[in-house]
């Protein structure tokens, strides 16, 4: 068996595997997912499904969209700006990792950016608290969990003007108030899919404020009037992506997977404060639930370590080459039998080398 920590594209659930695979070969009387027009009734009930999922998993208001797009979580780092950033406005921005910086640089090239506060300078390490937000920012963005820092936000910020959040890596991980965002995003192939898909979640009543000229594929509104079929959409991702819905629903949903999510992160994170050998590389309450970085106290030791993980089935735990030692990404999917396999690991290793 493969205990699969990697960071995205990641573990799905073995039963998505299936459904997937069974899909390929036979989804509506004898032909594939993958050979039928998305016009068609079974793909808009397919989509239908999906968006209701969606909205019902994470307790969606009436008033919001939601969306499904393609060129990633990073084409939103453009997009957002593009369509809610007006001439001459500013938009401010929290700086907490490679993504969030990603997300700066390029709603630079479209309007005014202030970057409220950074922890750049700690190797981010930790997530800023204290900043201020100017009244007039036309929003605030922010990345909700650093994927490849290890860091997550708890306490979502109250600013007073809308909030634009990167979810990628966190999305259906945890319960939280869809109300308080005015914009949500996530590349799919963290927790909700596989890669080729993004989720948009939009509060339609924020759109159409900015008189800036916006080409019809990076315009929301075209999106959310076309139902996300203004052309062509990744079909065999959104099918993928709503067997993966089901299954989240058939466990209970958001709530209990969070539930599960925060008994695998304290069983690891037990292990890397017990363990003398490891140690945690970000501030204690800042720490992510979805991808756990740690280090080892004698760089020797990370080389025989990663191998003997991998003997024992345990892949993707190498860390970002930005900060690295090693990042266990424990998504959804991925068991607390798998991270148990891991801490066993830990200690096998500790026990050799002590
Ligand atoms: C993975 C990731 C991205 C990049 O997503 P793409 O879909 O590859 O563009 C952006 N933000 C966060 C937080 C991520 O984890």
């Amino acid at each position: 068996m493969k205990h699969n920590f990697g960071a995205g594209p990641c573990i799905l659930p073995q039963e998505v595997f299936k459904q997937a695979a069974q899909a390929v070969l036979d989804f509506n009387d004898g032909l594939s997912i993958l050979e039928i027009s998305h016009r068609t009734t079974e793909f808009e009930a397919v989509v239908a499904e999906a968006e209701k999922l969606v909205k019902e998993l994470l307790n969606v208001p009436s008033g919001y969209s939601v969306l499904f797009l393609q060129g990633g979580a990073s084409l939103q780092f453009a997009m957002a700006p593009m369509n809610l950033l007006g001439e001459g406005q500013t938009a401010s921005y929290l700086d907490t990792g490679v993504w969030a910086s990603k997300a700066i640089k390029e709603a630079k090239v479209i309007g005014n950016v202030n970057v409220v506060a950074s922890s750049k300078e700690a190797n981010y390490t930790y997530i800023p608290k204290t900043y201020d937000i100017p009244a007039d920012s036309a929003y605030f963005h922010f990345t909700s969990n650093n994927t490849i820092y290890g860091t997550e936000f708890f306490d979502f910020p109250e600013t007073g003007v809308p909030i634009v959040c990167d979810m990628s890596s966190d999305i259906m991980s945890r319960s939280f108030d869809v109300s308080k965002f005015a914009l949500i995003y996530a590349g799919a192939q963290k927790n909700i899919g596989p890669a080729g898909l993004t989720v948009v979640i939009v509060k339609d009543d924020i759109l159409g404020k900015t008189d800036r000229k916006i080409p019809s594929m990076l315009d929301y509104k075209q999106h959310i009037a076309n139902g996300s079929m203004y052309n062509t959409p990744p079909v065999f991702s959104i099918y993928v992506a709503l067997l993966n819905l089901r299954w989240l629903r058939s466990k209970g949903g958001v709530a209990e997977i969070e539930k599960e999510n925060i008994a695998k992160a304290k069983a690891l994170y037990a292990e890397i404060d017990r363990n003398p050998l490891f140690k945690g590389t970000c501030a204690v309450e800042d720490r992510s639930r979805m991808n756990i970085t740690f280090v080892m106290e004698n760089p020797d030791h990370e080389k025989p370590f990663l191998k003997l993980a991998e003997e024992h089935g345990i892949i993707g735990i190498k860390g970002h080459r930005s900060v690295g030692g090693f990042r266990a990404s424990m998504y959804n999917a991925l068991s607390i039998t798998s991270v148990h396999a891991l801490v066993e690991v830990m200690q096998i290793f500790a026990e050799k080398n002590s």
